[in-house]
């Protein structure tokens, strides 16, 4: 029997690996990771990733032919084929810090191989790195894709500032075939694991390669989001009368999109810190985020969130100011404000008229995924803010935003 050992058991492992199993029953399929809870939520009924049909694959296969564990150098040891798929995060120290990838982790599976296949094997290598500059490739589908996405980003800023509808004119834009319909929704900002790393990267190696401008260029994508996402949080707290402290604010969605867990770079966090920057109390609900994870991404630095070892104790602030509960209603229950950060379709079908009967008022909804029906809101009471939208005439009597 072929017997397949995957190191790291994260987004890319575990569903992966998840699938082989599935597909190749003749296969045994041994998952490894270093971190012990991570392995023991994979052998529990609360796996540690959500993916639609994930924990049906798992369960079909866990035992069968697909193994967890954390006895790494035992099953790369019994291996024929071994696949690495550790993070390899970017830097928080030294040179290239902020930018370059950090491949500690990479380089520490890759001598544990070596050290522990020691019968005289040949090796065959191959490799699909996301970080050299023999492969751009993927950094440069990623950047274009981001690059899309703050473009469009840019124009909702536009939009609201003229008074035009951002829905519109991604429309109008994407009915020229060249340009293509798909990925030009405005937002609160991307997210994701790849996103952000890749351009950081490609901005890098652009530097190392005596390309300043290509690299300025490229790292506008970057600025743009983190622009949208502070234009958001200014938005609330310019509309709710200048002010967010000790005023309860509901969050609605903390993922970096819908039908997944992952929060890793989410919009969420930069939007969620900045409230608390402004003292706000925050309550928040996602269908797929524990609370464990969001205090943990709340209380870290950035570019910590990859970085398993380093993780930062939650500050007792943090805490205190922030809730996690179960529902929507119980979020929004007494709160002056809500904001939609991630497109679950639930948050589309939700009961407004009983939310906004719930809420303090004036009640404000911060739609940021643009996926209520503004309008409707409207009619029920709320004054509602949504990207790249005309504004409501509550918000444009309140002062710019920076
Ligand atoms: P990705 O999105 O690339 O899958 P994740 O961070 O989700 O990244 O998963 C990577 C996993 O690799 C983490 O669970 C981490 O604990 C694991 N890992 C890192 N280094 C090692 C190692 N030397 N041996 C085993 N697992 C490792």
């Amino acid at each position: 029997m072929v017997k397949i050992c995957c190191i790291g058991a994260g987004y890319v492992g575990g569903p992966t690996m998840a699938v082989i199993a599935l597909k190749c029953p003749s296969i045994e399929v041994a998952v490894v990771d270093i971190s012990k809870s991570r392995i023991a939520a994979w052998n529990s009924d609360q796996l540690p990733i959500y993916e639609p049909g994930l924990d049906g694959v798992v369960k079909q296969c866990r035992g069968r032919n697909l193994f967890f564990s954390t006895d790494v150098e035992k099953h790369v040891f019994e291996a024929d084929i071994v696949f690495v798929s550790v993070n390899t995060p970017t830097k928080t120290q030294g040179l290239g810090a902020g930018k370059a990838a950090d491949l500690t982790y990479w380089e520490s599976a890759a001598r544990m191989i070596a050290d522990v296949s020691n019968k005289g094997i040949k090796f065959q290598i191959l490799s699909n790195p996301e970080f050299l500059a023999e492969e751009l490739s993927k950094l440069a589908a990623n950047a274009f894709l981001a690059q899309r996405i703050s473009s469009v980003n840019a124009m909702s800023a536009l939009c609201e500032a003229t008074g035009a509808n951002v829905q519109q004119v991604s429309y109008s834009v994407g009915t020229d075939s060249r340009i293509g319909p798909k990925f030009l929704n405005a937002s609160v900002g991307f997210g994701g694991s790849c996103f952000q790393k890749d351009i950081l990267n490609l901005v890098y190696i652009c530097e190392c390669n005596g390309l300043p401008e290509v690299a300025e260029y490229w790292k506008q994508v970057i600025k743009i989001n983190d622009y949208q996402k502070s234009r958001f949080v200014n938005r609330v707290v310019s509309s709710m009368f200048n002010t967010v402290s000790n005023k309860k604010i509901a969050i609605l969605g903390f993922a970096f999109k819908k039908d997944t867990g992952d929060t890793r770079e989410t919009p969420a966090i930069d939007v969620c810190q900045g409230l608390l920057g402004d003292k706000a109390n925050l309550s928040i609900y996602d269908p797929q985020v524990t609370e464990d994870q969001i205090q943990r991404d709340l209380s870290m630095n950035k570019f910590d969130w990859d970085h398993p070892i380093h993780l930062q104790p939650t500050s007792p602030t943090t805490v205190k100011k922030v809730s996690v509960v179960w529902d929507a209603y119980e979020a929004t229950k007494d709160a002056h404000g809500l904001c939609i950060l991630t497109e679950w379709d639930e948050f589309k079908t939700l009961d407004y008229q009983k939310i906004f009967e719930n809420m303090q008022k004036p009640a404000f909804v911060f739609d940021g995924r643009n996926i209520v029906d503004a309008d409707k809101l409207r009619e029920i009471g709320f004054i509602v803010y949504a990207i790249g939208k005309p504004l409501d005439p509550w918000l444009k009597d309140m002062p710019a935003v920076a």
